[in-house]
């Protein structure tokens, strides 16, 4: 595929990129040697590992669908949404209204371009590359206002986003922007990876901080305070898979397996509410 550019920022096929290596993961064909090689430590080294993409990503649509079903909410922010998918926010929340408009958000050139070839026939979709951490840069975007009624509600998704944003980035404050920026009874669903619960966990996370550069771990109470200020709705903080499990009859997705696995635990999720 040739090199595309955006926003003064290309594609380098030749450096791993966080948006291809997680495609990759997650079973996708949008990625590189460079991002497959990355993908392969996880694969080969510590196996078990792939399972978080599927369990944060399976808790996200989880949260569409519940959010689409249960609070009348029909616009959505995904930020840091990666690139196309099986199933992505838009498909879930139209699925049960049609009427749900999105906006897709991520930094990844590639996330863009493929993003629009999805959406170009989706009039209640649009895609902009924009730095989360720049959320005045997203909320004033022309995209965005087209899009996004800011005087009512809206979901914003911060799925697997927020551990690649350091301390000294203000993660705490973005959250803080939007919830300043978005309506009364707006929603919030994260996902983010937590800190330093086993040695294979510790080396997962010593691999993505070398392959990027960047990304921060967290406690459930560091992942807490970042949601300062709104309502954590129940069941809090958890593992991702015992977010909300899917109902099947009489039992859960998850209520058959005995124990979570330590890579299950990793991820956790949490929904929260503007009052
Ligand atoms: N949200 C999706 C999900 O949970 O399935 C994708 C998560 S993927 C692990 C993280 C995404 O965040 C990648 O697509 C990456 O390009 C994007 N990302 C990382 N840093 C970003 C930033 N500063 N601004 C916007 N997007 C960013």
């Amino acid at each position: 595929m040739a090199a595309m550019t955006n926003a003064g920022s290309p594609i380098d096929p030749t450096r791993p990129s966080i948006a291809r290596v997680y495609d990759y993961l997650l079973g996708g064909k949008d990625n590189y040697a460079a991002d497959r090689e990355v993908g392969d430590v996880f694969k080969r080294d510590l196996p078990g590992s792939v399972a978080i993409a599927f369990a944060n990503r399976a808790a996200l649509m989880r949260a569409v669908s519940e959010i689409a079903t249960t609070t009348g909410i029909r616009q959505f922010i995904d930020l840091g949404s990666g690139l196309p998918t099986a199933d992505n926010v838009h498909q879930v929340a139209q699925r049960h209204a049609p009427e749900s408009r999105v906006l897709y958000v991520d930094i990844d050139p590639q996330v863009l371009v493929h993003g629009r070839a999805l959406l170009e026939s989706n009039d209640h979709t649009r895609v902009i590359a924009v730095d989360v951490r720049n959320p005045e840069g997203i909320r004033t975007h022309p995209d965005a206002t087209e899009l996004i009624d800011f005087k009512r509600p809206v979901a914003v998704m911060l799925s697997a986003i927020l551990h690649h944003v350091n301390d000294d980035e203000d993660p705490a404050g973005i959250v803080r922007y939007w919830r300043d920026h978005t309506a009364a009874g707006s929603y919030f669903f994260i996902s983010h990876f937590r800190s330093g619960r086993n040695p294979q966990t510790v080396e997962a996370e010593r691999v993505l901080q070398q392959t990027f550069g960047r990304g921060r771990w967290r406690t459930d109470a560091e992942i807490a305070s970042l949601l300062d200020g709104l309502e954590i709705l129940d069941p809090g903080i958890v593992p991702a898979p015992l977010w909300r499990p899917e109902e099947t009859g009489n039992t859960c997705d998850v209520g058959e397996k005995q124990e979570l696995t330590v890579w299950e635990h990793l991820i956790a999720a949490a929904l929260a509410r503007k009052a």
